[in-house]
């Protein structure tokens, strides 16, 4: 190891605290510096170069360095860097809104920019419990989110989440929400079985909303794939079920696409796969193609026109953050939206999310295999001691850390979640990487869990 990277592990070590790190653990291990990029490659310090297989934790789209984005944001930053969008606009913010509102399901019309997915979901239920208010039922005030669920870890999102592991320990300060089941089809919460459950677990989210209507704002939640939840892909049908509950009850339904959004799961977005139009669509990760944060709150004209409305009748929405359309966030944004473009992404993918699919069936011989799921580009590939119980394996086991240290070896880098396997390339990735990310999965969860 060069003196370099030693010296940047010992300053690491000593002065960061690492997100949803153990640093015990940490502190034990010399760090992987990650300090270039290429196409769908990481390179360290040490000039090693491993394919990124969660898109440095699924916001990257189409690969590191690509010109389109590189060149906007170096163009921007000869411009200007930042100005604040608090009663003034810059020209990237404006051109950014309206190329949005083009590509977005029909009916959203308005851009509340933020920086980061979390902050974005506190946009999504500050504006729709504000919107009731304004709309004379204020006693429209709580939220409905799904088991498994997750919306990033600001106390608001956290109070709509559905990860015990991440979110019981907050509870005292958090909102009260109501908790529908989880379209965790492998571990169904409810015992039943696709397809003739005749997808009850929407059912039971229209019971909540018949018997609660008069004091829900909201429904939130991760259209087709619960992707911290551990990648759990809903049923066909889920979406049109819950958009006709919504509809049929008074309730605003916030579709939370920071993960989903721009292609992840084979359209630019999750929820045109039913043709279904959320009041609020949450977009963030992926929107800048993986370089810089921002994100977006995108809304309708019947939720914008509720809060138009005389200076002193204060019906303005009271919230900003300082960086809220960054133009060199919003210059980087278009960049990714012109490479969608340039590199005809949506529809070269769809060859990729074949070859995933038929690969993956592969994957399902596998002695601890218990359950492979994807929705396009979005992979979730479940262990389990045993496949007959589907008895997961220990967490002292951290059999899903296993898999990836193993894969780190033969140059990829993956992140599981618990004792589920997750595939999440860039967007773009080309085929031949494709290729070797998924044969050095299947070969690292065979001498993981098999030994061999
Ligand atoms: C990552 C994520 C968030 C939070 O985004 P941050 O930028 O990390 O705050 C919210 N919702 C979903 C679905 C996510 O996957």
């Amino acid at each position: 190891m060069s003196d370099r990277t030693k010296k940047l592990g010992a300053y690491d070590k000593e002065f960061v605290w690492h997100p949803f790190t153990q640093m015990k653990e940490y502190e034990e291990k010399s760090p992987v510096v990650i300090e270039g990029g290429e196409g769908a490659y990481l390179i360290d310090s040490e000039g090693n170069k491993y394919i990124d297989g969660v898109s440095s934790l699924w916001v990257n789209i189409h690969g590191h360095k690509v010109p389109e984005i590189d060149n906007a944001i170096k163009d921007q930053v000869d411009k200007l860097s930042h100005s604040t969008l608090l009663g003034v606009t810059n020209p990237p913010a404006a051109e950014l809104a309206k190329d949005l509102i083009e590509i977005c399901p029909e009916g959203l019309k308005k851009v509340f920019y933020s920086g980061d997915g979390a902050s974005a979901v506190e946009v999504a239920l500050k504006m729709a419990f504000q919107y009731w208010k304004q709309k004379d039922k204020p006693e429209k005030v709580k939220f409905v989110c799904l088991g498994n669920g997750y919306h990033g870890d600001t106390l608001g999102a956290v109070s709509v989440g559905g990860i015990d592991l991440f979110h019981s320990t907050f509870k005292p300060l958090l909102f009260e929400s109501f908790q529908a089941p989880s379209y965790y089809c492998y571990r169904c919460p409810l015992n039943k079985e696709y397809p003739s459950c005749d997808i009850a677990c929407a059912t039971e989210l229209d019971k909540i909303l018949s018997e609660h209507n008069d004091e829900i704002a909201a429904v939130i939640l991760e259209p087709y794939v619960q992707a911290a939840g551990g990648m759990i892909v809903s049923p066909e049908g889920y979406l049109k079920k819950v958009r006709e509950s919504c509809d049929k009850y008074d309730v605003l339904l916030i579709l939370d696409e920071v993960a989903t959004g721009f292609g992840r799961t084979g359209k630019m977005f999750a929820c045109e796969h039913e043709d279904v139009t959320p009041d609020m669509l949450v977009l963030g990760k992926g929107l800048t193609g993986g370089y810089l944060p921002l994100s977006a709150t995108i809304t309708t004209q019947e939720v914008y026109d509720a809060f138009l409305g005389d200076y002193e009748e204060f019906k303005t929405f009271f919230h900003g953050h300082s960086y809220a359309g960054n133009p060199v966030s919003c210059a980087a944004s278009m960049g990714n939206l012109k490479a969608f473009e340039n590199y005809n992404t949506l529809h070269e993918l769809q060859d990729k999310v074949q070859f995933l699919e038929d690969e993956l069936k592969e994957f399902g011989g596998l002695k601890h295999v218990g359950d492979v799921r994807n929705k396009g580009a979005m992979v979730g590939i479940e262990l389990v001691q045993d496949k007959e119980t589907k008895e997961p394996y220990a967490p002292e086991l951290k059999m899903g850390w296993k898999v990836a240290d193993l894969a780190m070896e033969d140059g990829v880098l993956l992140r599981p979640l618990g004792n589920v396997v997750v595939l999440m390339p860039p967007v773009g990735i080309p085929m031949e990487d494709l290729k070797k990310l998924v044969h050095v999965t299947y070969s690292s969860i065979k001498k993981a869990t098999e030994g061999s």
